[in-house]
């Protein structure tokens, strides 16, 4: 179950090991970005729990209790995961009592995703089960945000953490298993900082238009692309400062190599070998959009945010002496 699984060695090694040592901890935090294997990992991980002959510390995939967990019906296997906003209190009251009957086969397994989401009345509710499950059941709480769990669940999980993942990795991921042009992989890979899960989000239309939007800002910044009608939320100054980000640092690599190898922004080649930003003005649009990404961070409205960005991107480019290049 763990061969889709990419870039996650050593993190599924120790899953295996202590799967066949038999020496499983109570509970366990699957700690790393959002998007990296952490939740194929639980599964896999689960399915070796619950398998009557795992081998390597590997689910069988044949057993009965396999075909049970493969058919999504395992009576033992239990997934929390949050409707709308949060995992309430009822639910964890739902799980502690199945945790109390008898498993109908080895153990319960349970599996809390998002579990930064379980309230924090949940969390307190939840402490005593985390401390000694009932019957050797095992409890695996899934996080990209293990500082927003009370620190008295964390200490009570044996953390297990997930990497960001290879650029490389994203890429094959992204063009073998879902189709991806090489090209668009290369970039999403990039973009999505290692992460497969916000790499095939940010295919979304929405998203590439929003990257043409800042890339025209970038080219010729104008107040008036981020004004008007939108509502910018954090979520959204966020995506516009990646991208700035990239467009910036693809231009001082260039500027800098005369290389395009490295150029993440592989389909903008044209408009980056005409942008007419010096060094120094694309070491100051850098430092502008790291300043941005700081005040977002202290909580300043992601609107002025973006707004003085693009204030400050458009006077850095027309405090420019264009560089004298030659025309043949
Ligand atoms: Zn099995």
């Amino acid at each position: 179950m763990y061969e889709v699984i990419r870039g996650q060695e050593v993190a599924v090694a120790r899953l295996k090991a202590a799967c066949r040592s038999g020496r499983i901890a109570h509970a366990y935090l699957f700690t790393g970005p959002a998007g990296v294997g952490k939740y194929a990992a639980a599964r896999g991980f689960a399915a070796a729990l619950l398998c009557a002959s795992a081998r390597e510390g590997v689910a069988c995939g044949k057993c009965f209790s396999c075909r049970l967990f493969q058919s999504g019906n395992h009576p033992d296997y239990h997934v929390l995961a949050p409707e709308g906003v949060t995992i309430g209190i009822e639910k964890i009251r739902r799980i502690t009592f199945a945790l109390g009957q008898r498993p109908h086969h080895r153990r319960h397994v349970v599996v809390i995703d998002q579990a930064e989401k379980v309230t924090a009345e949940g969390q307190n509710a939840f402490l005593k089960t985390l401390e000694d499950p009932p019957g050797g059941a095992v409890l695996i709480l899934v996080t990209a945000h293990p500082n927003l769990l009370l620190p008295t669940v964390v200490s009570r999980c044996c953390e297990v953490r997930f990497r960001r993942l290879h650029p490389g990795v994203v890429v094959e991921e992204l063009v073998q298993r879902h189709g991806v042009p090489p090209d668009e992989a290369k970039i999403l890979a990039v973009l999505s900082g290692g992460s497969i899960g916000r790499a095939l989000e940010l295919r979304r239309p929405e998203m590439m238009a929003l990257r043409e939007k800042v890339l025209r800002c970038a080219l010729a910044p104008a107040l008036r692309e981020v004004q008007g009608s939108a509502v910018y939320n954090k979520t959204e100054v966020e995506e516009w400062l990646a991208f700035f980000n990239l467009w910036y640092r693809d231009l001082l690599l260039y500027r800098i190599t005369g290389d395009s190898g490295p150029v993440v922004n592989t389909d903008r080649l044209a408009e980056l070998k005409e942008a007419r930003l010096s060094r120094t003005g694309l070491v100051a649009s850098l430092e502008a959009v790291e300043a941005a990404r700081r005040m977002l961070r202290a909580n300043v409205n992601p609107r002025l945010v973006l707004e003085g960005l693009v204030v400050r991107l458009g006077s850095i480019m027309r405090s420019q002496k264009p560089e004298v290049r030659s025309r043949n």
